[in-house]
């Protein structure tokens, strides 16, 4: 299943040199999943980061986005997206809005994306530069993420774009059977990208993906 067409995005040929760069970085870093990174080279990263940054949007950095923090940089955004192994069908829960960046890259591979933003100017931010670039299906939410957001459960992929002490037991209980969690969990100067699959209603098994580091997950299952 596809969404939007390729006009979704509208003014989306700008930058497509520095674009194409990063799509062989990515490739290079063993981002292969074919639809991953078509996301990535259709979301224009350098809409949502701010004005004075535009030119450093394909660079492999995090840059600041407002409020202390950041838009994570491509590299990982695509390791953890491909991590997710969306098919088109899937309902996706975000905590960590942030720029909406990465949400937009997930609308292109999900059939709907709830994200969750506790900063209400980022979330305000957010949802301006989704609605300009025509995205449809996704919706920020304000509050704390770490309580997940049961209204819309079960999720099949869940993704946590801030570094927690510990994977939050309220997304646990939210994932589906069959469902994938990512996000990097340790302490608050380093973290491991852990993968955690529900196999059955209690059998949850972790994969470690590799060291990052991440802003603070903050809130009720986050850091206080
Ligand atoms: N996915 C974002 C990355 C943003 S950085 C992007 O593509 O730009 C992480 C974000 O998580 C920050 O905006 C921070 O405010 C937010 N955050 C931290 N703890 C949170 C919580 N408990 N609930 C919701 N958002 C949270």
């Amino acid at each position: 299943m596809t969404h939007g067409g390729s006009t979704q995005f509208g003014r989306g040929e700008e930058f497509l040199v520095p674009r194409e760069r990063m799509l062989k970085r990515l490739e290079r870093s063993g981002v292969h999943d074919p639809r991953v990174l078509e996301a990535l080279r259709a979301v224009p990263r350098h809409r949502l980061v701010p004005e004075g940054l535009r030119e450093q949007a394909y660079r492999n950095s995090a840059l600041p986005i407002g409020e202390g923090q950041t838009i994570s940089a491509p590299e990982i955004v695509g390791h953890m997206t491909q991590a997710l192994e969306l098919e088109g069908e899937e309902t996706v829960l975000e905590i960590g809005t942030g720029s909406g960046y990465q949400a937009a890259v997930l609308s292109r591979l999900a059939e709907r994306v709830i994200s969750i933003e506790r900063v209400p100017r980022l979330a305000a931010q957010a949802r301006s530069g989704l609605d300009a670039m025509g995205v449809a299906n996704v919706v920020v939410h304000l509050g704390d993420g770490t309580r997940g957001r049961p209204a819309d459960a079960p999720y099949q992929a869940i993704l946590v774009t801030a570094g927690g002490p510990e994977v939050p037991l309220p997304l646990l209980s939210q994932l589906d059977v069959g469902g994938r969690l990512v996000g990097p969990f340790g302490d608050r100067q380093r973290q491991q990208l852990l993968r955690v699959r529900r196999h059955s209603a209690g059998d949850y098994e972790t994969e470690r993906l590799g060291a990052c580091r991440f802003v603070d997950l903050r809130g009720s299952h986050g850091w206080k």
